[in-house]
C-alpha cells in the first residue's frame, strides 16, 4: 500500500503494528519509530517521507514531569507538551528564553500535542526534503544529490551548509536550549548516557541523513537545565507572519552583565543554522566588553561572517545580524 494515499488510521491499522513500550528499544530496531506528540512524524507519514515499520507509542510512559534539581537545575521529561513547558512557573521566571522560544513556535493546538523530546528531533522544513516528487535529496535518499541548490533558497541555511545539504534547522526551542546549556539524557540498549545539547545535532557534511549522535532504538527521557544564574534572557524571532511560522531569523540571549560590562554570554542563532547555531565568535566579541550598541554590532558582524548564502536567501545575512543586535539590546537592557 502507497502510504500517500490512505489516511492515518488506515496507515495504523493496516501497515504498522502499534505497540506499548515494553522493551523500547528492541521493539523500535532500526526501522521503526517512536511516536510522541506525532505533529512531525504523521504529517511525514502521510508525505511517504518516513516510513516506519512499527510504531512504538511513548505517550504512556512517567516523562510528563518537570521536576526541581537538588542543586537548582530543572529535569524536564521527554513527554513534557511544548504548552505545559512554556507556561511551567519555573520556566517562566528562572528560564524565560525557553518559555519565549516555545511560544513563539507553531500554534497553540500543536503546542498542545508536541513534546520536549519530538521537539528535539523534529525534521527540517525544506520542501524538496518534505515532497517525494523531487528524486534528488540527500537527507532522504543519500547520494541522490540536492534539489534545494538551484531551487527556492529563502527558508534555507546559511551557516553550517556543505555541498550535500542546505536545509535549515526548524527549532525555536532547540535555539533557547542551546542558550542554556541544555543536557539530553538518553537511555537504550546499552544503557544510559547524556549529551550536551552543543554535541547532540551534527553538521551535514556528506551526510546529511545523520542528523544527531542518537543510535537506532535509543530514547529521550529527558532534558536537563543547569541551575539558573540570574541572566538576563530573551528569543527574537523573525519570520513572514506573526504566528504559525517557522523562523527566518531567530537569537536567544542568555547574558549577564554587570557594572555596564558583559560577564557572561550565549548567543544561539536559529533559522540560519543546519543545527541551532551557537556564535562563540560573538561571544569572544562580548565577553568582559561594554554592553553598548558598537560591541553588538563587532558580535552581530562575528556572528554571520561564515555566512554563505545562496541567491534566494542572501537577505538572511543581514537579516539575522540584526536580529542579533536587537535580541543583545533586548537582553542587556
Ligand atoms: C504546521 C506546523 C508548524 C510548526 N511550526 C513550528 C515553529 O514555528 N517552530 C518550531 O520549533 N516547531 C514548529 N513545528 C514543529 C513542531 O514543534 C514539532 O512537530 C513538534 O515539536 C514535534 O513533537 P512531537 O512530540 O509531535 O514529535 P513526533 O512527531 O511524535 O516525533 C518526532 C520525531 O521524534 C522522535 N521521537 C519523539 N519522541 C522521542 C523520544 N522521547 N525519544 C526518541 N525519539 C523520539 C519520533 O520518532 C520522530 O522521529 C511546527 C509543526 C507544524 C506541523
Ligand atoms: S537541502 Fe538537504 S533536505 Fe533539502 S533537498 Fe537538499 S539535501 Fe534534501
Amino acid at each position: 500500500m502507497k502510504l500517500g494515499s490512505v489516511s492515518p488510521d488506515e496507515v495504523m491499522m493496516e501497515n504498522f503494528t502499534y505497540q506499548q513500550p515494553k522493551t523500547l528499544e528492541k521493539a523500535v530496531g532500526n526501522s521503526g519509530r517512536f511516536i510522541a506528540g506525532g505533529t512531525t512524524l504523521v504529517d511525514l507519514m502521510k508525505l511517504g517521507v518516513e516510513t516506519p515499520t512499527v510504531l512504538v507509542d511513548v505517550n504512556a510512559l512517567p516523562l510528563a514531569q518537570v521536576e526541581p534539581l537538588p542543586h537548582g537545575g530543572l529535569m524536564i521529561g521527554a513527554m513534557v507538551r511544548n504548552s505545559d513547558l512554556a507556561n511551567h512557573p519555573r520556566v517562566k521566571e528562572s528560564y524565560p528564553v525557553l518559555s519565549l522560544a516555545l511560544l513563539s513556535g507553531a500554534s497553540p493546538q500543536l503546542r498542545n500535542m508536541a513534546t520536549t523530546g519530538g521537539n528535539l528531533l523534529q525534521r527540517t522544513r525544506c520542501p524538496y526534503f518534505r515532497d517525494t516528487a523531487y528524486a534528488a535529496c540527500n537527507k532522504r535518499n543519500p547520494g541522490s544529490g540536492c534539489s534545494a541548490m538551484e531551487g527556492h533558497h529563502r527558508m534555507m541555511a546559511v551557516l553550517g551548509t556543505s555541498s550535500s545539504c542546505i536545509a535549515t534547522h526548524p527549532s525555536d526551542m532547540c535555539v533557547a536550549m542551546t542558550a542554556l546549556d541544555a543536557v539530553i539524557h538518553i537511555e537504550g540498549a546499552k544503557g544510559k548516557r547524556t549529551v550536551a545539547i552543543g554535541e547532540f545535532y551534527k553538521m551535514p557534511g556528506d551526510t546529511p541523513n545523520i542528523e544527531n549522535v542518537l543510535e537506532a532504538g535509543e530514547l529521550i527521557t529527558h532534558v536537563e537545565l543547569p541551575p539558573p544564574s540570574g541572566n538576563k534572557q530573551i528569543y527574537l524571532k523573525l519570520r513572514d507572519r506573526a504566528s504559525y511560522e517557522f523562523a527566518l531569523a531567530s537569537t536567544a540571549v542568555v547574558a549577564k552583565v554587570e557594572g555596564g560590562h558583559i560577564r557572561s554570554v550565549r548567543v544561539v542563532m536559529g533559522g540560519v543554522g543546519t543545527k541551532p547555531w551557537r556564535s562563540h565568535e560573538a561571544e569572544s566579541v562580548l565577553l568582559g566588553k561594554a554592553a553598548n550598541l558598537g560591541n553588538f554590532e563587532k558580535a552581530a558582524q562575528a556572528a554571520l561572517k561564515d555566512a554563505k548564502p545562496h541567491p534566494g536567501n542572501a537577505f538572511k545575512v543581514e537579516l539575522a545580524r540584526r536580529c542579533v543586535v536587537r535580541a543583545l539590546k533586548m537582553a542587556t537592557a
